[in-house]
């Protein structure tokens, strides 16, 4: 048998940690073969209700399930880990400055990289959730500069899910024939969908999805307006931010670094530039990416057009800014 992967969830006791460490103990994100090992950090406030969450884990007897670590000690909570999910993040208040939410982030995310540094098991990889999202792994990043910098990216993965979902929905076609949508930048409403190499598998071979929807103003204008917007849809219906379908994102993102993207597809995440697509090296920029052999690669020698190429450099600056503002608050 397989030994363990600790995987470390932060903000464990939130909304997307809780629809969050069940997909991982039921494997999910590591597959069905792969046992688990739970370690969930929370704040002081929220202990109760994370030694509620442990209590639940331990009553769903999940069978790949070997141990669950519930604590409010970033030390116990990083020994070891293999994987890190940061979910855990200062959220942006009414009336709040972005400097404010920005430098509470900055706070956090230099104290969690540092735990990481000393105490994660060598080529720990991680995934940052908590906005802002690129920014976050950016700090995480200079913090801890023994884990190698291909190993912090940051969550696209929900963005990129729900282009493909808008693509299915209008066509009419099961979501898993679409392919290789783009989600260019930031996770901001600054992203970029894309969609010019996108493809859906008909019984006639693949098409293009723009030869497929034939509907240019829709795909320029709409449909990216929607990507770009999702999240403040759902906090509107719901009154609460989107939690299962970001929680299902990390999962696929984990997944397919891991355990690789299938052959001819690639997805979306948030990794370090290195100047690919003329983007500034430095920042934490979302990519289309191939993964083999728990490696990223971003796919190269894609054609960008003009109203691309505007929209990439728009979400590229807000990164810019970003990364200044974050290291004002150092
Ligand atoms: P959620 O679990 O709903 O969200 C957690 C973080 O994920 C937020 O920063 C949120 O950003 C971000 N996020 C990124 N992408 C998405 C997306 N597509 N949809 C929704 N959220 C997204 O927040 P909760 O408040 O329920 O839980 C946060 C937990 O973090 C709490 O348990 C809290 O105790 C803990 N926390 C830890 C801190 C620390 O470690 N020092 C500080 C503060 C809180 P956004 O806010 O923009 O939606």
């Amino acid at each position: 048998e397989k030994e363990p992967v600790t995987v470390l969830v932060t903000g464990a006791a939130g909304q997307i940690g809780y629809a969050l460490v069940p997909m991982i103990a039921r494997g999910m994100m590591l597959g069905p073969n792969q046992p688990v090992i739970l370690h969930m950090l929370d704040i002081e406030p929220a202990l109760e209700a994370l030694k509620g969450v442990k209590m639940e884990l331990i009553d769903a007897a999940f069978p790949l399930l070997r141990g669950v670590v519930a604590t409010t000690d970033v030390v116990e909570a990083c020994k070891d880990v293999n994987i890190a999910v940061m979910v855990g993040g200062f959220p942006r208040k009414e009336g709040m400055e972005r400097k404010d939410v920005m430098s509470k982030n900055v706070s956090i995310y230099k104290t969690q990289a540092s735990a990481l540094e000393e105490h994660a098991a060598a080529y720990c990889k991680v995934l940052v959730i908590a906005n802002p999202a690129n920014t976050n792994a950016l700090i995480l990043k200079e913090f801890a500069p023994s884990i190698p910098e291909k190993n912090i990216t940051c969550l696209t993965r929900l963005d990129h899910n729900r282009a493909l979902g808008q693509i299915s929905e209008k066509l009419n076609v099961d979501v898993s024939d679409v392919k290789n949508v783009i989600i260019w930048g930031n996770h901001s409403s600054t992203q970029y969908p894309d969609v010019n190499h996108a493809t859906v598998a008909t019984s006639n071979g693949k098409k293009h999805v723009r030869e497929l929807v034939a509907d240019d103003n829709w795909l320029n204008s709409e449909f990216i307006t929607t990507v770009q917007q999702r999240g403040g849809a759902i906090i509107k219906a719901r009154k609460l931010s989107s939690a299962l379908s970001a929680a299902s994102a990390a999962c696929d993102h984990i997944h397919d670094w891991v355990l690789g993207t299938p052959k001819g597809t690639w997805v979306s995440m948030g990794v370090y530039s290195d100047g690919s697509y003329g983007i500034q090296p430095g920042l934490i920029y979302s990519f289309p990416v191939t993964c083999d052999k728990g490696e990223w690669n971003i796919v190269q020698g894609l054609k960008i057009d003009e109203f691309s190429r505007e929209k990439m450099d728009k979400t590229a600056q807000e990164l810019i800014e970003e990364k200044a503002l974050a290291n004002s608050c150092l």
